[in-house]
Order: structure tokens, then sequence, then C-alpha cells
């Protein structure tokens, strides 16, 4: 337990404990500081020194071999009112240093190397010492105390007890047990008193000489050197509490932007829904205005498709493949042509073609009907409804043989009568023509998968023989000149001298002539 430094080039510092023939120079010393009392020797070295006393319990700094600073253990033992149990204990007494060796940290060592032997020794379960400078051991690690604490240091039980925030004398006045201690100090509430704390405490240390009786010496030398710390530490605190007074007004204007923020979106919220409801009604706009398009679509193709009201019609048919493939399969068994007139002012008829057959010829021919549709002009005209109408498939080859058949209304017939409803029930032709010669790639009928039927309504009751001719007739020449050649031809026909002509179509034509009414 000794020690030496080297103050300055000619100077040492000697730290050991006080043995026998150095104790009169212990005493001189104490002497010097506390003033004289009688019988200071006898109390710490003789008759009355604690029984338990033994050498180097007093421990002192020499400097060049003057003993300047000194520190005693004194030996006791508390005994507990409670169950009489007995605590060993260690004193430290007269700690003191000469005037003019202080604020250089020699009773600081001495203080050491006691706690140091006193822990070596293992014998003592507490030490204390009396003091008026608390603060100033604490750093050394007491701390004030009473003697129940003291006597249920074994059995802490501090951990499930409340316990007063230490700064509660700086008003933070939390009650916590010992295991919120480590959250609470790292608390808002704590740091912002632990600033005050310190700020009053730097002000004290500068404005209020506190040192005093024969710690002075010690608490001078401490303080000096952790002042610097103490005004770093404040400092960084300050700026921390400045941080966090930002960081809160940062955080009042995000939460004031997200509250902004909230009511822009259900401000957007509400005018997407409007948006979607006026789409919505959009919407249904727009399906009836489909509607109307595909209304007059089928309008102007009507109006387009019977440009000519001679009681003719040409009607082309495409997608012939599609179109069977659909009645075979039941999807679409029949379709009709776009309607024809018999003049701007006569009667609406259209085509009804069964691709697959109808009744009793389905599978096996294609079904070939007229209908008598509703007419604007139907109140005036002549029921009922009693003039032949001729079909014609056209061969597409340029050899000319056409599929021909024509029948004669039953003007018994309801399908022949002023129509009631939009269309009266089909009559014509159920076997009209085999499948077997369409159903051929190559047949001279179907080309380019189109197909074209002719309706012609016989207002003139033509002569038989003269119905191929008239279909033989170029469709790209004018109206006006085939409507002569027809009438040329019929005359001519009506003459006894015209048979080599008759026979000349015939040849040509398939022709047939019967009757069948769809019911
Ligand atoms: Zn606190």
């Amino acid at each position: 337990m000794t020690a030496s430094a080297t103050i300055n080039d000619t100077s040492t510092i000697i730290y050991h404990p006080v043995r026998k023939h150095e104790q009169q120079q212990a005493i001189d010393l104490w002497y010097s500081i506390f003033g004289t009392f009688p019988g200071m020797d006898d109390r710490y070295f003789g008759s009355l020194a604690s029984p338990r006393y033994q050498e180097g319990d007093t421990l002192g700094a020499w400097f060049d071999g003057k003993l300047v600073s000194i520190v005693n253990i004194a030996h006791l033992i508390l005994r507990s009112r409670d169950d009489d149990s007995e605590y060993q204990c260690a004193t430290i007494t007269c700690v003191g240093t000469l005037e003019e060796y202080r604020k250089r940290g020699y009773s600081r060592h001495l203080l050491r190397m006691a706690i140091d032997k006193m822990e070596q020794s293992g014998k003592f379960d507490v030490s204390i010492l009396n003091t008026r400078g608390p603060k100033h051991y604490s750093i050394l690690g007491w701390k004030q105390t009473t003697f129940e604490d003291v006597s249920t240091k074994r059995e802490c039980t501090t951990k499930s007890k409340q316990i007063a925030c230490p700064l509660s004398k700086y008003g933070c006045t939390s009650e916590l047990l010992y295991d919120e201690l480590p959250e609470h100090y790292s608390s808002s509430i704590h740091l912002e008193k632990l600033f005050k704390a310190i700020e009053i405490f730097v002000q004290e240390l500068h404005s209020k000489p506190f040192y005093d009786n024969f710690q002075c010496d010690l608490e001078k030398d401490y303080y000096s050197e952790i002042l610097p710390s103490i005004n770093i530490l404040a400092e960084g605190i300050s700026c921390l509490h400045d941080d966090n007074v930002q960081i809160h007004n940062n955080f009042v204007q995000v939460l004031s932007k997200i509250v902004e923020q909230q009511k822009q979106i259900e401000k957007v919220k509400n005018s997407i829904e409007e948006t979607s409801q006026m789409l919505y009604v959009a919407d249904m706009n727009n399906k009836i205005l489909q509607t109307q398009v595909e209304t007059l679509k089928q309008t102007i193709s009507d109006c387009s498709s019977t440009s000519s009201n001679d009681g003719s019609y040409v009607w082309k048919i495409s997608n012939v493949s599609e179109k069977l493939a659909d009645a075979i399969a039941d999807r679409q068994t029949s379709i009709y042509s776009p309607p024809l007139y018999s003049s701007s002012t006569g009667y609406k008829m259209c085509m009804r073609l069964y691709m697959n057959g109808d009744g009793q010829a389905r599978g096996t021919h294609l079904s070939l009907f007229f209908v008598l549709m509703r007419g604007d002009y139907d109140s005036i005209l002549t029921w009922p409804f009693s003039y032949k109408v001729i079909f014609c498939l056209y061969d597409q080859t340029g050899s000319q043989r056409h599929i021909i058949d024509s029948f004669r209304p039953d003007i018994k017939s309801n399908s022949f009568q002023r129509p009631r409803s939009a269309m009266n029930i089909a009559s014509g032709i159920p076997k009209f023509l085999p499948l077997s010669i369409i159903q051929p790639a190559n047949n001279p009928y179907v080309r380019d998968d189109c197909m074209f039927i002719r309706c012609i309504v016989d207002f003139e009751s033509m002569p038989k023989m003269c119905i191929p001719y008239a279909l033989n007739l170029n469709l790209g020449l004018p109206m006006s000149i085939r409507e002569k050649a027809i009438q040329a031809e019929s005359e001519k026909l009506r003459s006894p001298s015209s048979l080599s002509t008759v026979t000349r179509c015939t040849e040509s034509s398939t022709k047939i002539d019967h009757l069948t009414v769809k019911t």
C-alpha cells in the first residue's frame, strides 16, 4: 500500500499507511488542521482507540518526506434494534490536508486507498462516515442512508418498492419501481428536470462558496476537474432540449399537414364517387345511343338495299359456311333478307332462308320462303296478296344453270292476308334445293363463301317460258332496258311462231313450277 509520484523535478509524493513511529506526525497534522483537543493521541492510537484498530488503518501522503494529508479508518460494530443482529462497519474519520497542499487530489487518493483496503479485507458489511459534505463523498461511492437501509441491505427489496426519482427536489415527482428507472431516465420529463438541476448546480458552483472545513480542498479539487465536463454536459442537454422542442414543432406541423391531406383525400373520394355516378349515367346513355345507332344502321341498310321498288330483289348471302354451321348446330336455323317493295307505295316483303332445311326438309334441303310484312301503305292496297312469286339461286360460273322455282299464293291462307303483326307466317318452298348440290367444293352456286338468291313477284303473269329469259338477262343492264327486253320476249312467246326460243331457255335452266306452303 505504498505509492509515489514525481510532482516536479525534485519533489515526490508518497502514500502509505502510518506506521507506529509515524503516529506522532499524524497527531501533529490533525492538531494543525482541526485545532487541539485533549487526548487526541490516546483516542486514535492509545487506550481509547478501537480494540479492533490495526496498524495501517491510518493512511498518509508524504510530500518530500513530510506528512501533508491523512485519512483514518475506524472499525465499529452496529447492532440492529430489531433482531440484535450485528454489522461489521468501517468508519472514515479525520480526513484532512494541510492548507498549502490542498486542491492536489491527495486526500482523494488516500480515500481510494481506504476503499481498496476495506474491500480487500472482506470483513465489512458497510462503510459509513459522518460529514457535512455528502455530495463530495457520493462521487467515491458513499450515499446518504438510514440504519434501516443498512439493516435490510442483505435482503434488499427495493425492486418491489415505489421509489422517488432522485431529482424529486428539482421537480421530477415521479414514483417508480426500481426496474422502471432506466426507462424513466430517458423520458423527456426527467431530462427536462435534469437540465434544470444541472443549471442550478452550475449556478451554485459559480456563485456560492460551499467548501467548508476539512473537505474543502478535496471538493475544490474535484469540482475544478469536473466543472468543464459539467458545462459541456449542460450545453449538450440544452442542445438536446432545443432539438426536442424543434422535433415537437415539426411533429405538430406534420400532424396538421396529415389532417389537411386527409381532408383532401375525403374531397377526392367524394369527387370520385360523383364521377362514377356520372359515368354510370353516361354509360346508360351510351347504351341507348348504341341501340339507336343500330336501329339507324338497319334502317339505312334497308333503305339502301331496296333502292329498286319493282318487286324484285337480289339477296347476297355471305359467310355461307358459317351460316350453314349455325343452322346445323341450331344456333340460328333461319335468316331473313332485307325487305323488298313492289313499288314506292306497295307491298313490303322479304325472304326467309333455312340453310339446313325446315320441317321434313331438315338436313336434306335448303328451304326458301316468302314473307309478307306490315307496310305503310297496306290499308290502300288490294288483299289478299295473289301474285306469283319466283325464286332463283344464281349459278356464278357464267354457264347460266340457275336454280329457278316459283309458287302461286293460296289466297285463303293467312300468310297472304293483310299483315296484322310485323310479319305474316312465311310460305314458300321447303325443298327448294337438295343440300348435296351446294355441299361439294367448287359447286357453281357458292363461290367465295357467297350465294345470290333472287325473288321476283310476277305482277304481269309472264309466260312460264319467259321466266328463264328474264332471269338470264344481264343484271348489269339498266332496269328500263331489261323491262323492254322481257316485254319483247313475252310478246314473241305469245305469238305462235316462237317455240325455238322456249327450247333454248329451258335447256339452260332447271325449271320447276309447284306450290308449297309453309305453316
Ligand atoms: Zn425523474
